[in-house]
C-alpha cells in the first residue's frame, strides 16, 4: 500500500493515474479472530485502528452488513465540537477534539477538518445565561470558548435577522473557534485504509445475524458469509445496536429514531461557519460544493428506516427561514435520515456488557461524529486491557443502574428531548 505524499501525486499524474493501488483489500472472512468488530462506521473502523496502533492487535476484523461508512457516519452533518459542560463529557470530547487536530497527518488521508468556528446562538437573557455557564465550564476545562454579544454577533454573521419583526431576537451567542467540520466519508476512508494498512481485515456484505455460544459465553458470530469466532465481540451498530444486544438477552436504555439532514442547491460562500439556532432544533452549515447543510429535529417516531417524514422538513425550513428570511428562494436538494441510537440521557455507553465476550459502543445520538477518534481510542483500550479508559469512564452502563446519567440538556428520560 502506497504512502500519499506530493510525490505520489506527481509520480501518478505523469504516468496517467493508473498505478493507484486500492485503499484496502477485499479479503475472505477466516474461520476465527481475536476480535470481531460488528460495524464498519467510523467508530468500528476506529476502533480497529486503535486497537492495531496503540495495542498491537491485528488478528481482528470489522463485519459490515453494508459497505464502509453508509450508515450514519455517511449522513451526518458533519459537525465537530466540544462543547461539553458535564463531568464525564468534557474531557472525552476535548480528546476528541485534540485527535481531530492531526487526524489527516496520523491517517495519511485528507479527512478536511475545517476549523471554521461554531455559533451557539440564544434568544432569551435566561438562554444567555446558560451559555455563560457553560462557557465558564468549558474556560476553567482549559477548552476555547468565548461569547459574544448581540453587535458582535450582528458584525460577525451579518445575513441572520435582526430586525425588529424577527420571530425570536438573537441576544448573543456562545462561540467555539476550534470547532467546524469534516468530511464525514473521508473520515470512515481514512480509518479504513489506516486499519487496513495495520493488517485488519475489513469485511463489507457481511451481516451478523446472531452470537455463536458456549456455557452462556459469546465466542464468535453468526453472519451471513458463516459462522466466524471470535475471544472478543464488540459492538458499533448505532441505530442497531438495541436489536443486536437483544439477540444476546440484553435489553438497554436506548431507542431507535430517525434523524434527517438537508442540503439545498450550491451558492457562493455565504455560511463561512457552523451556526445553531437557539430558538428551534435547527443548524446550518455550508459544504466546499457550496450547498447549504441543514440539520433538524428527529421524527417523532421509532424506526429502523434511513429515510424521513415531511413534518420535520416543513419545520426544519420553517426554523431556516425564520433565522435567514434570505433562504426563503432557495431550492432544497435532497434529504436523507439517519438510524439514531438514543440513551435516556444523552451520552454513549463504552464497555464490556453483562454477557462475557460481548463488548459495546453505542448510544451516540446527534452527536457520535465528532466522537470517532476518542470513541475509537477508548473502546480499543477498553477492549485491549478490559477496563476503560479514564476519559470514558463515566459511559458504562452501570450509570443507568446506579442512577447517575450524564444529562448534559437536562432532558431526562426523554431521547427525542436530547
Ligand atoms: C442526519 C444526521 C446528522 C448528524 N449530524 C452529526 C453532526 O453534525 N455531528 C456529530 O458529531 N454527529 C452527528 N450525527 C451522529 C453521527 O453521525 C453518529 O453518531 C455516528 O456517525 C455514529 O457512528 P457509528 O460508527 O457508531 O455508526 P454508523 O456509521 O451508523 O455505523 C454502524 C454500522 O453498523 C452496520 N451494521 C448494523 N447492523 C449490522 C449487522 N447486524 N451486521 C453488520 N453490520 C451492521 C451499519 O450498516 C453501519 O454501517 C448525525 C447523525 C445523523 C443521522
Amino acid at each position: 500500500m502506497r504512502h500519499y505524499s506530493a510525490f505520489s501525486i506527481l509520480r501518478n499524474g505523469l504516468s496517467g493515474n493508473k498505478h493507484w493501488s486500492r485503499a484496502w483489500r477485499d479479503p475472505a472472512p477466516k474461520p476465527a479472530y481475536e476480535v470481531v468488530i460488528v460495524g464498519g462506521g467510523g467508530h468500528g473502523l476506529a476502533t480497529a485502528y486503535y486497537l492495531a496502533k496503540e495495542h498491537g492487535i491485528r488478528n481482528v476484523a470489522v463485519l459490515e452488513k453494508g459497505w464502509l461508512g453508509g450508515g450514519n457516519t455517511g449522513r451526518n452533518t458533519t459537525i465537530v465540537r466540544s462543547n461539553y459542560m458535564m463531568p464525564g463529557n468534557t474531557m472525552f470530547y476535548e480528546r476528541s477534539m485534540q485527535l481531530w487536530e492531526n487526524l489527516s497527518q496520523e491517517l495519511n488521508y485528507n479527512v478536511m477538518m475545517s476549523r471554521r468556528g461554531y455559533y451557539y446562538l440564544f434568544h432569551s437573557p435566561g438562554q444567555g445565561d446558560t451559555a455563560r455557564r457553560r462557557t465558564n465550564i468549558m474556560r476553567a476545562n482549559g477548552i476555547d470558548a468565548e461569547l459574544f454579544d448581540r453587535p458582535e454577533v450582528m458584525k460577525r454573521l451579518p445575513y441572520l435577522d435582526y430586525s425588529e419583526n424577527a420571530r425570536f431576537p438573537i441576544y448573543g451567542a456562545a462561540y467555539q473557534g476550534r470547532a467546524g467540520t469534516a468530511r464525514h466519508d473521508a473520515v470512515a476512508w481514512g480509518y479504513a485504509r489506516a486499519a487496513d494498512r495495520q493488517g485488519i481485515d475489513l469485511i463489507q456484505q457481511c451481516e451478523v445475524t446472531g452470537y455463536l455460544w458456549d456455557d452462556g459465553q459469546i465466542v464468535g458470530v453468526e453472519t451471513s458469509r458463516g459462522p466466524i469466532r471470535a475471544s472478543k465481540v464488540a459492538l458499533a451498530v448505532a441505530g442497531h445496536t438495541s436489536h443486536l444486544a437483544a439477540k444476546a438477552g440484553l435489553r438497554l436504555p436506548i431507542e431507535t429514531h430517525v434523524l434527517q439532514a438537508f442540503v439545498t442547491e450550491p451558492l457562493k460562500p455565504l455560511v463561512d461557519h457552523v451556526i445553531i439556532f437557539g430558538a428551534e432544533h435547527f443548524y446550518i452549515s455550508q459544504s466546499d460544493k457550496g450547498g447549504l447543510v441543514l440539520g433538524g429535529d428527529l421524527d417523532g417516531f421509532n424506526s429502523y428506516a434511513q429515510r424521513g417524514g415531511l413534518p420535520i422538513v416543513e419545520h426544519t425550513l420553517q426554523s431556516a427561514k425564520a433565522l435567514m428570511p434570505s433562504l426563503s428562494r432557495l431550492r432544497l436538494l435532497r434529504h436523507w435520515a439517519g438510524a439514531m441510537d438514543m440513551t435516556m440521557d444523552g451520552s454513549p455507553i463504552i464497555g464490556k456488557m453483562p454477557v462475557d465476550g460481548l463488548w459495546l459502543n453505542g448510544g451516540w445520538c446527534y452527536g457520535g461524529f465528532k466522537a470517532t477518534p476518542a470513541s475509537g481510542f477508548c473502546f480499543a483500550w477498553t477492549i485491549a486491557r478490559g477496563e476503560s479508559h479514564p476519559d470514558s469512564a463515566e459511559f458504562t452502563l452501570k450509570r443507568f443502574e446506579r442512577g447517575y446519567q450524564i444529562d448534559e440538556t437536562g432532558a431526562g428520560p426523554h431521547p427525542k428531548a436530547h
